[in-house]
């Protein structure tokens, strides 16, 4: 048994209006507050432009509020762009960074990743750090390496257990329907913690690692099982209030 609180967050990606924030943050926080003692933390991250709304929204409720990027820098001439200090300052507490969809769409490599998961420790948030394989990497067998390079890259030296949350999300499960097998997910998690030790030492054993990749409420209990795994980061079926909880139920 670990002391690791499940961290159950949900990625909106470039999904909702108002409207649907008042729905799911409406319903999600209404289930959260009716639970006596939850189990579990749960982390709403949606477009940036209703970061604030939802951290209005979720006040009270423990429910936890984050962005889905940031800038590596405080602020300066960067259009369009937003910092981890702007994010912190409408409400959010964590924040997303490494997606493999910044990394693809964005060409973000591991030193940007890093730059910018050292701008979200810097500015008081927590950095939800992701990582994953390629589908053409897992075919060569590439996968674990892969992984280890990717966290020895991302996570900046000044990493802390309560600063950091690493998320695994093989890239070719991410809104696919297709996931890796419960083995496969334990020893890559394995691997993460045993890498993750070489910057945070005993304390990776306190570090949160979630899986990401197609989490639905009929797979969430065969991987939310997994000794080394505690969460899901969820997208598609973050966007309904009934599956995200029901995930959040398998915990
Ligand atoms: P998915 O996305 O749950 O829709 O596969 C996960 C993610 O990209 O974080």
């Amino acid at each position: 048994m670990s002391s690791r609180r499940p961290l159950i967050a949900g990625n909106w990606k470039m999904n909702g209006l108002r409207a649907d924030a008042d729905l799911l943050v409406s319903g999600l926080a209404a289930r959260y507050k009716a639970l006596s003692a939850p189990a579990f933390d749960m982390l709403l991250c949606p477009p940036a432009t209703l970061v604030a709304t939802v951290a209005a929204q979720a006040a009270g409720s423990g429910l936890k509020v984050g962005g889905q990027d940031c800038h590596r820098n405080e602020k300066g001439a960067h259009t369009g762009d937003i910092s981890a200090w702007m994010l912190r300052d409408i409400g959010a507490g964590y924040v997303i960074v490494g997606h493999s969809e910044r990394r693809q769409d964005h060409a973000e490599t591991n030193a940007v990743v890093k730059d910018k998961a050292q701008a979200a420790q810097a500015a008081g948030l927590v950095a939800v750090i992701c990582i994953g394989e390629t589908e053409a990497e897992r075919d060569r067998g590439e996968t674990l390496r892969v992984v280890a390079d990717q966290v020895r890259g991302s996570m900046p030296a000044g990493s802390t257990a309560e600063n950091t949350v690493l998320a695994y999300e093989p890239v070719w499960a991410i809104g696919t329907g297709r996931t890796p097998t419960p083995d496969d997910v334990a020893e890559v998690h394995a691997e993460i913690r045993k890498v993750a030790a070489e910057v945070l030492g005993s304390a990776a054993q306190q570090l949160k690692i979630l899986y990401g990749g197609s989490v639905k409420p009929s797979n969430a209990m065969e991987f939310l099982g997994l000794t080394d795994v505690d969460g899901a980061l969820v997208g598609g079926a973050s966007l309904k209030v009934d599956d995200f909880w029901a995930i959040a139920e398998a915990v």
